[in-house]
């Protein structure tokens, strides 16, 4: 028999009172681990939550992961690719909005002519980004999927600026026969489950800010899953996480496997990332937006539930439908200005300050890196 508090007083748990605290349902139960979650960030982040701006460059993929609406053999999405011109325009907003850092986001491409074109951006972004603000240019988070060792390193050059640079590359679960069922898409850019786990070593060995995460709520996946997939976030002694509920999507290859009952999942996600918190202490958090689909408050409890990351979309409007990995995205219309304001007092009401022109480092990483 476990007891809530005696648990939340500990610094490591047991695989079993992890099963335990993600399995948490009853309110009460919910609210002391919310607490206890909260405290801790403060304790091991501080009390600012970090925008990251997030700019969707490309909704082109060669890939076919089952669960997402811009796979590759998905024929119903518009395919488009922002100019260089529009990419560096909204870092350049980012910037001088006060956003510290941002993030391009894409599908996977492993053409030379994608390389290149990722590359000239992040050369210009960081020319016209540095300032007295700025004195390093705006923080740069990646998002495009596996690539090579090489790439990885032609991108972290042309940024100009490691202390600042990081790469997300979910591994969506540890459990093998789970990441199997989820890509076992056709097509010659198939998904190996230790192929990710290399590309996070080999983005460590770039010096980036290494960052990764999982779907919480797979159909077939278990509490015990989770507990691995928190047990591999620290083997791979990650500094960033951004996970989310698994939301099914129309456009995706999966539709007959359903999805988990809203608050069910909603309420797990939230312990996924409370439990998170307790475990691996000073590392970034993102309240993703897929929060937001499952309760109109979803990144605010987010925050209070351990995170210390949002990222507002600033692709331009007229993108953003094609840009669906799961249904009912909420922000499709979201003007970047007037969200940002809002956005901020939201996060204010959960006793949060917005960290403004801070790239926001996660601090196990600046702690590393001494
Ligand atoms: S999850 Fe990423 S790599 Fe997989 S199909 Fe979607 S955009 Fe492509």
């Amino acid at each position: 028999m476990f007891n809530l508090s005696d648990i939340l007083k500990k610094q490591t748990f047991t695989d079993e009172e992890i099963v335990y605290l993600l399995g948490l349902t009853d309110p009460q139960d919910c609210q002391k681990l919310k607490e206890e979650a909260y405290r801790r960030t403060t304790e091991n982040t501080g009390n600012k939550v970090y925008y990251r701006g997030l700019i969707e460059c490309s909704n082109i993929c060669t890939a076919n992961c089952r669960y997402c609406g811009i796979r590759k053999d998905n024929h119903n999405v518009k395919r488009y690719l922002m100019d260089k011109e529009d990419i560096v325009g909204q870092a350049l907003w980012a910037a001088d909005n006060g956003y510290g850092s941002i993030c391009l986001q894409a599908g996977e491409r492993h053409d030379e002519k994608f390389i290149s074109f990722i590359e000239e951006c992040l050369i210009e972004i960081h020319e016209k980004t540095v300032s007295e603000k700025l004195p390093d240019g705006l923080g740069i988070t990646l998002s495009l999927g596996e690539q090579p060792i090489e790439v990885y390193e032609r991108w972290a050059k042309a940024s100009g600026n490691r202390r600042n640079l990081r790469y997300l590359a979910r591994f969506e679960t540890s459990n093998r026969e789970l990441f199997d069922m989820l890509h076992s898409g056709k097509g010659n850019n198939e998904k190996v489950l230790d192929n990710r786990f290399r590309c996070l070593q080999n983005l460590r060995e770039c010096g980036y800010q290494v960052g990764t995460g999982v779907m919480i709520g797979i159909p077939g996946q278990t509490l015990e899953d989770l507990c691995a997939d928190i047990r591999m976030f620290q083997k791979l002694d990650v500094d960033m996480i951004g996970m989310g509920p698994y939301l099914m999507s129309e456009e995706a290859d999966l539709v007959s496997l359903g999805q988990m009952e809203n608050d069910k999942l909603f309420q797990l996600s939230l312990n996924m990332i409370a439990v998170c918190r307790l475990v691996l202490g000073n590392i970034n958090i993102a309240a993703a937006t897929a929060l937001q689909v499952l309760h109109p408050e979803g990144r605010e409890l987010g925050i209070e539930y351990g995170c210390n990351v949002i990222m507002p979309n600033l692709s331009p409007t007229k993108f953003r439908k094609g840009y669906q990995l799961y249904d009912f995205k909420p922000g499709l219309k979201d003007d970047p200005f007037t969200f940002g304001v809002r956005l901020e007092s939201r996060i204010n009401s959960r006793g949060r300050e917005v960290g403004w022109n801070d790239s926001g480092s996660s601090k196990k990483w600046l702690m590393r890196s001494i």
